[in-house]
């Protein structure tokens, strides 16, 4: 069995009838660009620079966080790599003061691009240095928590104004650099088309859509299974979502945590998605599941995938595309 998925180590993203899929990796760490790098990545889907900013008292000035980027940069040589801007808040262990301590609800309250952009300070070092770390090979910011247009639309003129300042203090930077946004808040997904054309690309944040759109904390084993991708108000949300993006020719991927669940993968495929980004300990895996996959057939049942009442039928609509 390891054999077997070491084997697909050098294998490219396939399926069966030959569609050409995108497994990128999820990162935060050197480790885990090293071991993207090694799988044969598409690249890196997300980069989580909270690690940057926690476990410690002072925040990552400028310079420290460009070397840790271009590290990230380099580490891919050349191939295509996603970094996200903090996604800071009271719901981790954050010592620097940065985010507002004992919020009554974190999952609700100051976070995300919603903290960077409380905090002009915060967004200008970490932007300054993503647009240095530019200089160094493929490198688009993503932007998490977005909720409105008006977010996407301030962080570009930040973005923009940056570049301008680094340009003529003679920095090189890309010519142009990808901005895209999380979504990964329901109203974000909702209103999806009003703010599409502002985006250079998507990415599904599911990890956080779920625990939204069922209200189910993401961490609360309490609520037993309630907390899934199985409810047919997610798989339309999804599917939605991934429509909207493909008619709009934006690129988009999901980096949730069920990215990497091979055991979703057909259902995934099913509703049109063709870029996942995962942890790199479940690429082989995944890259397996697709290479069996029909993708044109699986396609072909979303009609019947949507048509889904409830997570026994959607449970016994992946149990009847085994071996598609
Ligand atoms: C998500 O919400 O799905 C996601 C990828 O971000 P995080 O897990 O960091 O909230
Ligand atoms: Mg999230």
């Amino acid at each position: 069995e390891l054999r077997e998925l070491n084997r697909l180590r050098r294998e490219p993203n396939l399926s069966r009838d030959g569609t050409a899929i995108q497994l990128y990796a999820n990162a935060e760490s050197r480790e885990d660009v090293a071991e993207a790098h090694a799988l044969g990545a598409t690249g890196i889907g997300l980069y989580r620079t909270e690690f940057l900013f926690l476990q410690r008292n002072e925040l990552p000035d400028e310079e420290e966080q460009f070397h840790a980027y271009r590290d990230v940069v380099l580490g891919m040589s050349g191939r295509p790599v996603t970094i996200r801007t903090l996604d800071l808040g009271a719901d981790k262990a954050d010592r620097t003061g940065l985010a507002l301590q004992d919020e009554p609800n974190p999952a609700l309250g100051l976070r995300g691009i919603r903290l960077s952009l409380a905090r002009p300070n915060l967004l200008e070092n970490q932007l300054r240095a993503l647009l240095r770390a530019s200089g160094y090979g493929p490198l688009q910011i993503l932007l998490p928590m977005v909720t409105r247009r008006e977010e996407l639309r301030q962080a570009r003129h930040e973005l923009a104004r940056i570049a301008r300042d680094l340009r003529s203090e003679g920095h090189e930077i890309a010519d142009r650099i990808a901005l895209g946004a999380m979504i990964e808040v329901p109203a974000a997904a909702i209103s999806l088309s009003g703010f599409i054309g502002e985006a250079d690309f998507l990415s599904i944040g599911t990890n956080d859509l779920i625990q939204y759109l069922l209200a189910a904390d993401r961490n609360n084993d309490a609520l037993g299974d309630l907390y899934t991708l199985l409810h047919p108000a997610v798989l339309r949300v999804l599917r939605d979502a991934i429509r909207l993006a493909k008619a709009r020719r934006v690129p988009i991927s999901i980096c949730g945590e069920i990215a990497g669940d091979a055991a979703f993968a057909p259902l995934l495929l099913a509703l049109g998605l063709e870029q996942f980004s995962l942890h790199p300990t479940t690429l082989l895996e995944v890259r397996r599941t697709i290479r069996h996959c029909d993708v044109p057939y699986l396609r072909s049942q979303a009609p019947a995938l949507m048509r889904a009442r409830d997570r026994g039928e959607i449970e016994r609509w992946l149990e009847k595309q085994r071996g598609h």
